[in-house]
């Protein structure tokens, strides 16, 4: 059996002498008058690298989704329209604001939201759409946006995991009314915990300036607070980690589209595997390796795990459907314009991530890879 000498695991960021020092100088010198230097170069190197006016610097992606639907006024009554196939942080604010989340159906090559499907449940109550880049892949953003033009709708782009992925020369993050990216200690730029708020509205932006820190105005002194709102505003410490990273911007996303060429030409080509898509116009940053098993193999993704994991590699199950979540059990209306034979079940079912940190190396892409082969070698036996 192959065996990893020592653990490998499915992530992990890139941390230079870089990082180390402007965050060291942030704690000494990000204080007071200057407690917000860091991240406004952080934003400004976000907003320049996506091409989007205005960036908003949060603790977390799931902040900075919570912000587009708070700022946009979406509340009790309305529905939004989000995938059934992603993390639940893309989902989750949808509640926060009181609105009802109605989930429908990915493609099932680029495991983004299904146009198709998502005209298919619009309602007098539907208010906005979450599409979602997932794993790196790219939504079919001319034709939301086709969609939401048509039907009025507000269009949110949850990038978290696509910085550096674009659609025929447009950045993730910039298709959207708004956009949120995750700097999570496993995505392409990481800060620990941390994410950014883009939108190129004026307005929008300024309603979020207002919304993420207490209901007030940028400068206010006074402590007069005109409405309940958020307490949303990232460290300045995590701020400098993610300068250092948006530095080396174009030297992560050269490596994890090496790592994935690496997985490719090893288990691209394999008879009922299905890797991460990068159809014509689009660039994919792939921030996870994503392989489909095909069910006819007999091993669906918590078994591949199992297997993986006796062989020393850490590996992560695909997002499971949201409308099978216990979290959903009591969600009826969320799951009334979903099939239940529909494809998402052989995608969310069977798909497995593989090892796709800084830390992978063509040789231990070698040991996955192996192991990988020889999981469903005996499972064909
Ligand atoms: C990571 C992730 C988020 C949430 O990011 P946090 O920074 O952890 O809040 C949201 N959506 C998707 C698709 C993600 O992968």
């Amino acid at each position: 059996m192959i065996f990893a000498k020592t653990r490998i695991p499915v992530a992990g960021p890139s941390i230079t002498n870089r990082e180390v020092e402007l965050t060291a100088e942030a704690a000494q010198t990000a204080w007071f008058q200057n407690n917000y230097v860091f991240n406004q170069r952080f934003e400004n190197a976000v907003a320049d690298y996506v091409d989007v006016r205005y960036a908003v610097s949060v603790p977390h992606c799931t902040a900075a989704l919570h912000l587009a639907l708070a700022a946009h006024g979406i509340g009790p009554g309305d529905e939004v329209i989000v995938p059934d196939v992603t993390w639940i942080a893309s989902v989750a604010p949808v509640v926060y604001v009181g609105a009802d989340p109605v989930l429908v159906h990915v493609l099932k090559d680029t495991w983004c939201l299904d146009p198709r499907s998502v005209e298919a449940a619009i309602t007098p109550r539907t208010r906005a759409v979450i599409g979602v880049d997932l794993y790196g892949s790219m939504c079919d953003w001319a034709e939301l946006r086709r969609i939401a033009d048509q039907y009025n709708l507000i269009l949110i782009e949850d990038a978290a995991e696509a910085l550096g992925s674009s659609l025929h020369g447009r950045r993730a993050g910039s298709l959207g009314d708004a956009a949120a990216f995750s700097f999570h200690g496993s995505k392409t730029v990481a800060t620990g915990e941390g994410g950014m708020f883009v939108t190129d509205n004026e307005a929008t932006w300024k309603r979020v300036l207002f919304l993420r820190d207490h209901g007030r105005n940028p400068g206010d002194k006074y402590f007069l607070n005109s409405e309940i709102g958020f307490k949303y505003r990232m460290s300045a410490v995590q701020a400098a980690l993610g300068c250092a990273q948006m530095e080396r911007i174009d030297a992560l996303i050269t490596a994890k589209r090496q790592i994935f060429s690496w997985y490719n030409e090893r288990i691209g080509h394999l008879q009922g595997i299905a890797l991460n898509a990068e159809p014509p116009g689009v660039c994919n940053s792939y921030w996870m390796v994503t392989a489909i098993l095909d069910p006819e193999l007999g091993l669906d993704k918590f078994a591949i795990i199992a297997e993986m994991d006796k062989r020393n590699i850490d590996t992560r199950p695909f997002f499971s459907q949201l409308s099978t979540l216990p979290a959903f059990d009591d969600r009826p209306a969320a799951k009334r314009f979903l099939d239940v034979n529909h494809s998402d079940t052989r995608i969310a079912g069977y798909g497995i991530n593989l090892p796709s940190g800084y830390h992978m190396t063509e040789e231990l892409v070698d040991v996955v890879c192996e192991a990988f082969k020889e999981i469903i070698a005996s499972s064909r036996a």
